[in-house]
């Protein structure tokens, strides 16, 4: 059965899009009993934020209605799939908090569709051609022009069995034939102008080895899976609505409900068969600015080396987002956000990042980490000074605890908190300025060293009275500031990045330019910092933020606590609002 993840969004009012709003009517009228959903990616790539739509609704729906939901591999392509990829979506869909009633494959169902062509030919609904791909396209007409008959369309039903059979035992080279449904080469909506139903491919298939020199098409086999399992409610993006007509022709004259002697073969393998006749519905596509979302450009990417795989922290793909800090929650939310509808719109990157940073800011603990370190010796304490500082770690939330944080009287700050000739309005450290160490007290600027025009340290009294505590530990200064004592900090990798691309739409291929011309060359910038002991000691995959600069998460796959590496998900504001373009 389906199980969701704790929903975060538990006491979230209940969703009322217009699948939702269908599917309450369904039940309230008895067309169906109970839902069933699937998600059917095709494993020819990784899943991205787009499919995180698509998973989110129909598990969701399966969730909130009480129904299984199915993963199901749409393998009828076998050139483009591979299995690294199938395993990368059942691990991303498990990230994303959901776990599939049943794991099946349209492969399972290759027999199925097989005696359901069989049937088509004898019904007379299904013919073999012989015309080439060039061929069938001229055949095909146009928008505004009707096709022609394929000379092949009056076979006899013996002729065509005897074909088709020869077809599937690899009788003939890729190519030679097609099997076609027999709909109308007059009809208005292209895809009812006789479809392929099977190609002929002797290509080795990830699940099927080299038992299928022909394959189903993606029309033919989908809305059979569909109803092979049980799916009520089949539900997909915009581009299939003009294949919606094609989808219910199938279904009606197949008629599996009416032919269980056509999926028997499923029966005697074991499978379950709760067949149904499913209805497709579909929803707008998610689209997001500054990235590329297809999977072909996103293996171009890759592909081209412009970024370092499919898990670059800058992809929009999960695995990506995943090691780049989101945690899963915010893609769902970020599903919430967005909705369900048919208008087809461009979500602003920024909405991405402002649930990263919304979920974070409840979820992950707060640690100190200087990106850019400058020293700063404060010169009134003895130099073996040493002692602990309890923190809390969340400012909002208690349970989060306090951590202890060791202090001695030389610390690295950020570089960009202390200013020699500091512009009008900078409230942080100066020449004899005063600025308050978090958690410390106060320190008053005496002396910046030099080494030629470059400040190598910055030493500081601390105001003995300003500490915490003390009475004086509430005086007003402007500046409060973080640091990490140099003689415990951890020297750490932080991985500093951005949005991959700097305009809105990347995909604009406009005055002979492509994605490759808009890429940020700041999408990553990688720094060596120094961060206090309890963020190096954190597990990889733990989110945190370091006060002041971000929401970060220990890398899933370099981080060490004795070789800290961190990603930076999100900075803490939208550094992008109001920038041209943005
Ligand atoms: P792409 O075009 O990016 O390669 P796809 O549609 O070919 O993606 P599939 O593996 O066929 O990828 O998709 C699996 C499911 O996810 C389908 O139901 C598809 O409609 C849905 N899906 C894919 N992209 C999006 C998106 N951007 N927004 C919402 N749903 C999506
Ligand atoms: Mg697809």
């Amino acid at each position: 059965m389906t199980s969701s993840p704790k929903p975060a969004d538990a006491t979230a009012p209940e969703k009322n899009d217009f699948i939702r709003q269908i599917i309450r009517e369904d039940l309230a009228s008895g067309k169906h009993a109970a839902v069933r959903t699937r998600f059917p990616p095709e494993p020819n790539g990784y899943l991205h934020i787009g499919h995180a739509k698509s998973i989110c609704l129909n598990f969701g729906i399966g969730r909130e209605f009480g129904g299984p939901v199915n993963l199901r591999f749409d393998d009828t392509n076998p050139a483009r799939e591979d299995p690294e990829y199938v395993e990368a979506i059942k691990e991303d869909v498990r990230w994303l908090g959901f776990e599939w009633a049943e794991l099946r494959h349209a492969s399972d169902y290759f027999e199925v569709f097989y005696r359901s062509a069989l049937k088509l030919v004898q019904d007379g609904k299904a013919y073999v051609c012989d015309l080439d791909a060039e061929q069938v396209r001229a055949y095909r007409g146009t928008l505004t022009e009707p096709g022609r008959n394929s000379p092949f369309r009056d076979r006899s039903v013996a002729e065509n069995l005897d074909l088709f059979t020869r077809m599937r035992a690899g009788e003939f080279p890729d190519g030679a034939r097609t099997l076609r449904a027999k709909i109308d080469m007059a009809s208005g909506n292209i895809n009812l102008r006789d479809p392929a139903i099977y190609r002929i491919k002797h290509v080795e298939h990830q699940n099927t080895g080299n038992a299928w020199p022909i394959y189903p098409m993606y029309d033919y086999a989908h809305c059979l899976s569909d109803a092979l399992e049980g799916i009520t409610h089949s539900l997909c993006t915009l581009e299939f609505e003009d294949h919606r007509p094609l989808y219910d022709w199938f279904v009606d004259h197949v008629d599996l409900p009416r032919n269980p002697d056509l999926y028997q073969p499923l029966l005697d393998a074991g499978l379950d068969a709760p067949v149904a006749k499913p209805r497709q519905i579909e929803f707008s596509r998610l689209n997001i600015n500054y990235t590329v979302m297809s999977k072909r450009k996103l293996l171009a990417l890759v592909g081209e080396g412009l970024v370092s795989g499919w898990d670059d922290p800058r992809m929009p793909t999960l695995q990506g987002l995943r090691r780049r800090g989101c945690p899963p929650a915010a893609l769902r939310l970020l599903a919430d956000r967005v909705g369900i509808s048919k208008q087809n719109s461009l979500i602003d990157f920024s909405v991405l990042e402002g649930c990263i940073r919304e979920t974070l800011d409840a979820a992950a603990p707060r640690r100190m980490g200087v990106v850019d370190p400058l020293k700063l010796v404060i010169t009134n304490l003895d130099e073996g000074h040493a002692e602990t500082i309890r923190f809390s770690n969340h400012p909002k939330d208690p349970s989060f605890g306090e951590r202890e944080v060791p202090f001695s009287p030389v610390l690295w700050i950020e570089r960009e908190d202390f200013m020699e000739v500091p512009p009008k309005g900078f409230h942080r450290l100066v020449p004899g300025g005063e600025v308050r160490l978090r958690g410390v007290g106060i320190v008053r600027c005496t002396d910046v060293v030099k080494e030629g025009d470059a400040v190598v340290a910055v030493h500081c009294t601390l105001d003995p009275d300003s500490r915490a505590g003390l009475p004086g530990a509430d005086r007003k200064v402007k500046g409060t500031i973080h640091w990490v004592a140099a003689a415990t900090a951890v020297p750490a990798e932080l991985r500093l990045y951005d949005r991959l691309f700097t305009v809105p739409d990347p995909d604009q291929d406009e005055g002979g330019k492509t994605y490759r011309d808009y890429m940020n060359p700041d999408s990553v910038r990688v720094v060596r910092g120094y961060v206090e002991p309890s963020a190096a000691a954190l597990q990889p995959e733990q989110a945190l933020q370091f006060e002041r600069l971000g929401f970060f998460v220990a890398d899933r796959h370099d981080h060490r606590a004795d070789r800290p590496v961190f990603n930076r998900a999100v900075t803490l504001r939208d550094n992008w609002a109001g920038k041209a373009g943005g």
